[in-house]
């Protein structure tokens, strides 16, 4: 038992799933249901169950590990190597689990565990309300936030993880229990960045905060040639920025972008933005006002389904002047990022979540997408061979980026003392493996 905690269940439930939730490959609409976001996705799950409640799930798993299935969860489906879709497996796909439910005064909203960011922040806006939530809406808030959960209200608020006041759960054994600070609270630590690791989360309660409907971006366009020194002094602006400024940069097609994003009085972000004259004469530059809501859709197109998807990427404590050649220099088809962290992420102490690499400073992404099957090799050394050159300046990785680094990833993830309290968590409440598709935690008698 994991630090001498004891599984405290609300009980088991027993339903029967209806023939209608469950989908087989002769179903018309099993195609569908079984595409992800990255179109090299293509496995054939044995069947696919719609779960509409936590019953359903409960018996999803319980079917699943009495027929000897392997078992995939999907939420948004946006895990880059498709973890929710087993090849002749079960799928338990809660897209039919998307409700969200506020109640303002309280600050508080209660989602599905198949909910989309986008319903998430439709739900809490109208209210001036929101709490951290990725930057493109059709991605899941299950896989997000079972990671950690990086957005622009971060800086402010913390990472999404940190904003969950309790979750429901569906165990190995389709149990349902529940995990806050005082029930199951090693559970609690461990669905706070361990992953998908210990169960099917059925709802999680979020922590709400008034941050207005009012956003400002600003972005300045350099040649890539010529771009050093400006990134540098981006980089030394972005430590000292306030809370309300994720300062972030592209590198694409020649094009070096630096800005920020603000998300508050777009007056305050217009004064902040005036800073940034220290980078130089930009090629051009955009400076535009926006409501929260249209800023959490912004990048919902360019990174939109159906496209062949690669990606690599590394967390930075620091990015000196050779990371800064290095990231230039970069193969000119693949996209790479930097988004900073810092602020409310690293007030919480690093034991105090499974999500423990607080002190990041950046996070850098390298990614590639294309349409034809026959670039796959190329275009995916593309996108290795560009964060290889930022290896030597990484401090770890984000667990929701890892895609096909198997158990060297999970390691790159979490520092050793809280793989190993994990691993105690997962003995706990997986020892036999059942969620395996995922970056897994494996338990200690594997
Ligand atoms: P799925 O593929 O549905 O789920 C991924 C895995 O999460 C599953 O295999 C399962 O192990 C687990 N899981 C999902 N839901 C549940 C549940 N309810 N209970 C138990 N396990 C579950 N991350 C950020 O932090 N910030 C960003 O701004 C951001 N932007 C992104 C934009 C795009 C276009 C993409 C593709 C990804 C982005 N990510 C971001 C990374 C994202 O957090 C991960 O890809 C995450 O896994 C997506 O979750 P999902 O529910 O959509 O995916």
């Amino acid at each position: 038992r994991a630090r001498g905690e004891a599984m405290a269940t609300t009980g088991r439930r027993t339903t029967t799933i209806p023939d209608t939730q469950i989908l087989r490959p002769d179903n018309d609409e099993y195609d569908a249901a079984r595409q992800v976001w990255n179109a090299m996705v293509d496995r054939r799950p044995a069947m696919i169950v719609r779960c509409r409640d936590t019953d359903e799930v409960a018996a999803a798993v319980s079917l699943a590990t009495s027929e000897g299935l392997e078992i995939g969860v999907r939420c948004g489906g946006h895990s880059v190597v498709g973890h929710a879709v087993p090849e002749g497996g079960l799928m338990i796909d809660l897209t039919p689990m998307r409700a969200v439910r506020v109640a303002p005064a309280r600050r508080r909203a209660w989602v599905q565990g198949g909910a989309l960011l986008g319903a998430l922040d439709a739900a809490t806006q109208p209210y001036g309300l929101a709490t951290t939530a990725g930057n493109v809406s059709h991605t899941g808030v299950g896989g997000l936030t079972l990671g950690g959960g990086m957005g622009w209200l971060a800086r402010q608020y913390g990472l999404t993880c940190d904003n969950v006041e309790s979750f429901e759960m569906v165990t190995a054994t389709g149990e349902v229990v529940r995990a806050s600070s005082d029930e199951n609270p090693e559970l609690y630590w461990g669905l706070r960045g361990g992953g998908g690791n210990f169960g099917v989360v059925t709802e999680f309660e979020l922590r709400l905060h008034e941050t207005g409907t009012q956003t400002l971006t600003v972005e300045l366009d350099f040649p890539v040639g010529e771009a050093a020194d400006a990134v540098a002094r981006w980089r030394n602006l972005s430590v000292t920025a306030p809370r309300r400024a994720t300062y972030e940069a592209t590198v694409a097609a020649g094009v070096v972008t630096l800005g920020f994003v603000w998300v508050g009085d777009p007056e305050e972000g217009r004064a902040h933005a005036r800073g940034l004259e220290v980078l130089g004469r930009p090629l051009d530059q955009r400076v535009v006002e926006m409501s929260y809501l249209d800023l959490q859709r912004r990048d919902d197109s360019v990174d939109g389904h159906a496209l062949r998807r690669y990606w690599k990427g590394h967390y930075l404590r620091d990015l000196p002047e050779a990371a800064i050649e290095a990231l230039l220099s970069h193969d000119p088809t693949v996209a790479a990022s930097l988004q900073s962290y810092g602020g409310a992420i690293d007030d919480v102490p690093d034991d105090a979540t499974a999500y423990s690499q607080r002190g990041t400073v950046f996070e850098y992404v390298a990614a590639a997408r294309w349409t034809d099957p026959a670039a796959d090799e190329e275009r995916m050394a593309a996108a290795r061979a560009s964060a290889a050159r930022l290896d030597p300046f990484a401090s770890g990785v984000y667990v929701n980026v890892l895609g096909d680094e198997g158990a060297t990833g999970v390691r790159r993830a979490y520092p050793p003392a809280t793989l190993a309290r994990l691993t105690a968590l997962k003995d706990t409440y997986d020892p036999d493996n059942v969620f395996h598709l995922n970056a897994n935690i494996p338990p200690s008698a594997a």
